[in-house]
């Protein structure tokens, strides 16, 4: 799984052609799904060290205040019948997207667990840190035809940060929303409202605001081959009546989607939405997402649960479906790629990984502004609580 040749063939063209007069090529990383399509690489189950909450003013709290509860409408009843554009605009408090935060709210929570994390000591200097939002669109790259990407990296005490960047083509698609993809944007959150209760054994509440700035974080520790992984993803909800009670296996991630009449809008639906839900799930180990199906009144009048594991099954028969192979593959030989080209420890130092549909993972070298992303509060606290040095006796001792 390594498109960059084997250290054998390396080695043999270090004998043949002097490296000093050929120039290097630029190092880059393909992205076409044939070339992952290997079995499975090791995948740790996802285990939960933590979590935090963002509140309406979306300041953290390092604890579970903004976890929901799981309270889908009664089985035997008449279903559901949610209005999902009720409330908008008037009752719509939508986070500020010009607020870059960058990786600060998982930094703010690894600083204050960096003395009790598991995995034994070093553990942290030897993994990648980031979102679960991130390995997401890595996983999916290898199938993607429309958005691009940029991550920036930096190497700091050993440990890899992965923080993506904003393209300017998704700034600019961002700035011209069309008003209907706001509202369905919205209609997104309204959903989550009707089917989470904010006690356990509660009733949803729908008459409230919708507050994107909210958030319950799960901060997880997984592996994808070789690679230690620490990330956190926003978790919509706990089931209380889950089988397991212990994260993740107790998560729900809830999603909207247009009805469907038609096998071939089925068809696209698992090829292309399903792929988005499968890799956002599988890697915090989230066991099921809960979709509702809205009319184009916007209205939901029918759920249906997707295990996470049962996803793939839509598709394995499908000559255009996709593989959860390639995206691991993908994934991993990204974060090789990454780990191999980011060399010098330094959280001034950036290397910009970026991607666009059809073509290769390309880089380049960047020092502080604009792409740094580590802030010196975070750096300045993890210089100091560095494990004092050694002595060494001193000839005043
Ligand atoms: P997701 O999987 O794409 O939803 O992203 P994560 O669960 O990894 O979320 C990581 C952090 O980014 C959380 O604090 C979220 O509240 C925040 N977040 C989620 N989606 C967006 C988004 O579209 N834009 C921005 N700026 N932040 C987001
Ligand atoms: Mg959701």
């Amino acid at each position: 799984m390594d498109p960059r040749g084997t250290k054998r063939g390396a080695g043999n063209l270090e004998v043949a052609e002097p490296r000093n007069k050929l120039p290097r090529p630029a190092p880059s990383l393909p992205t076409d799904p044939a070339l992952y399509s290997g079995p499975f690489p090791f995948y740790r189950r996802p285990s939960e060290l933590g979590c935090f909450s963002l509140d309406a003013q979306r300041q953290y709290h390092g604890d579970a205040r903004a976890l929901r509860y799981y309270s889908p409408p009664p089985t035997n009843g008449p279903g559901p019948n949610f209005d999902l554009r009720d409330g908008y605009p008037d009752r719509y408090q939508p986070r500020d997207e010009e607020i870059r935060e960058g990786l600060d709210h998982l930094l703010r929570w690894l600083l204050e667990h960096q003395g009790q994390l598991e995995g034994g000591p070093g553990w942290l200097a030897g993994a990648i840190v980031t979102w679960r939002g991130h390995l997401t669109k890595l996983l999916t790259t290898p199938y993607e035809r429309q958005e691009g990407w940029q991550f920036a990296a930096s190497r700091f005490q050993g440990t890899l940060y992965l923080s993506e960047v904003e393209t300017p083509a998704a700034r600019a698609q961002r700035l011209a929303r069309p008003p209907l993809l706001r509202e369905l944007m919205y209609m997104g959150y309204k959903f989550e409202q009707y089917m989470c209760a904010d006690k356990p054994g509660g009733s949803p509440d729908p008459s409230g605001e919708v507050n994107t700035n909210v958030a319950f974080c799960s901060v997880l520790r997984s592996r994808l081959g070789n690679h230690p992984l620490l990330f956190s993803g926003e978790v919509d909800c706990t089931d209380p009546q889950a089988p397991s009670t212990q994260p993740p296996a107790c998560y729900v991630e809830l999603k909207t989607s247009k009805e469907m009449h038609s096998p071939s809008q089925w068809r696209s639906f698992y090829r292309h939405k399903l792929l988005k839900w499968w890799a956002q799930s599988f890697l915090p180990g989230v066991p099921k997402v809960v979709a509702g199906f809205r009319n184009p009144e916007g209205f939901v009048c029918s759920l249906k649960t997707f295990p996470t594991m049962e996803m793939f099954e839509n598709v394995r028969n499908d000559r255009d479906g996709w593989n959860p192979s390639v995206c691991m593959n993908f994934c991993a030989a990204f974060l090789s790629f990454a780990q191999n080209t980011v060399v010098q420890d330094d959280p001034r130092l950036i290397h910009l990984f970026s991607w666009e549909p059809s073509g290769p993972v390309t880089v380049s070298v960047h020092r502080d502004a604009p792409y740094a992303f580590l802030p010196m509060w975070y750096v300045e606290a993890m210089s100091q609580d560095l494990p004092s040095p050694p002595k060494t006796p001193s000839p005043r001792d």
